[in-house]
């Protein structure tokens, strides 16, 4: 049976030339700064941002915690939308082990927050408040349905922001989706950002890892939050290795992981029970909702299942499908078919 795997990008495995990359890769103590490839990968990644300096770290998760923890003092203020992966699903880390205060704000369906509702959620000064001290985009925004953030709307939160004297940081774990989708470089995204955090893990399919880019003063002190965090590696070139692999071969090819979520997308939105405007698809996520009284999203899931497709739900009659590196054209239209013979024919389990 065919297996298709739409959970996450996250479960791409390495591609032969990232193995042969992480066998043959010079090694050193990274601790020490002394591993060649984490360096070479760091040089290459704060290259590809435009920023001075980057640091590799094992996961989205701590690039996101140490890049707050080095903006954010303990009982700092950090705004965030009330979507955004940092304050859903990262363990409550920033206040947990950062001692830091957040606010959220409506995330909009296209992933942005409204200028408006920021600037009305910047605190004065007033011996009542936590200093507002960052915001955090997340671009592309994942819960919105992969929808990636323009330059010129990044560019009106920096100019926000610096007005204030707030720091910027962007949640970039699919920045280069972001970049490819709208056909912009990836340094304008993140030209105005104090910080920007991107995933390798996801759809550039390197098997560990996360880099955080910003001024060399930021990662220096980033660099001594990792140690802290417990993110410290020793000969982690056999992480950076895939990781430089990532970078210079798998970013064009997202293109096609958007190509597929649009021919799923319009494969499925007309079947009977689906809800899905396949136009709001600009990346590689979908969500649907189901609106069928007749079958509950388990049994859903579970039918979908046997026939070797795997997804998620995500609320009460609410999925979501991810498209990457080991989803095939073929596969897409395998899942369209299962779809089809599921909510057509034998629609209960
Ligand atoms: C996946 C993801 C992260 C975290 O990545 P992990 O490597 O799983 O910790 C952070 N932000 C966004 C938007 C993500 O999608």
């Amino acid at each position: 049976m065919r297996a298709v795997d739409l959970r996450s990008d996250t479960t791409t495995l390495p591609t032969d030339e990232m193995r042969q990359a992480i066998a043959g890769a010079e090694l050193g103590d990274d601790v020490f700064q002394g591993d060649p490839t984490v360096n070479r990968l760091q040089d290459l990644a704060a290259q590809r941002m435009g920023k001075e300096a980057a640091l590799l770290v094992p996961s989205g998760t701590m690039a996101n915690l140490a890049s707050i923890l080095t903006h954010c003092g303990r009982g700092a203020e950090v705004i965030l939308g009330n979507r955004a992966h940092t304050y859903k699903y990262e363990k409550g880390g920033i206040s947990a082990y950062g001692g830091i205060h957040s606010t959220q704000i409506l995330n909009q369906d296209d992933g942005t927050m409204r200028l408006e509702d920021i600037k009305a959620a910047i605190r004065g000064k007033d011996d009542h408040f936590p200093v507002t001290s960052l915001i955090c985009l997340e671009n592309t925004h994942n819960v919105c349905g992969g929808a990636p953030l323009s330059v010129a709307y990044t560019k009106e939160v920096a100019n926000l922001a610096r007005a204030h004297n707030i720091k910027l940081h962007i949640d970039g774990a699919r920045i280069f989706n972001a970049a490819v989708a709208q056909g912009v470089e990836v340094q304008e995204l993140v030209e105005d950002a104090d910080s920007v955090s991107f995933c390798m893990s996801k759809g550039l399919g390197a098997p560990v890892g996360s880099v955080i880019c910003g001024s060399k003063d930021f990662i220096d002190q980033a660099r001594g939050i990792r140690k802290g965090l417990g993110g410290g590696m020793r000969q982690a070139g056999i992480i950076a290795a895939a990781g430089i692999v990532a970078l210079e071969t798998m970013v064009d090819r997202l293109q096609e992981d958007h190509t597929n979520a649009q021919l799923l997308a319009e494969g499925i939105a007309d079947l009977p029970d689906i809800i899905l405007d396949p136009k709001s698809i600009k990346t590689n996520i979908i969500y649907f909702d189901l609106d069928n009284s007749a079958m509950e999203s388990a049994d859903f899931l579970t039918v979908l299942a046997a026939k070797g497709i795997q997804f998620f739900d995500t609320g009460p009659r609410r999925f979501r499908m991810v498209t990457h590196n080991d989803i095939s054209a073929e596969d897409v239209l395998y899942t369209i078919e299962s779809f089809k013979s599921t909510l057509t024919t034998d629609s209960a389990p």
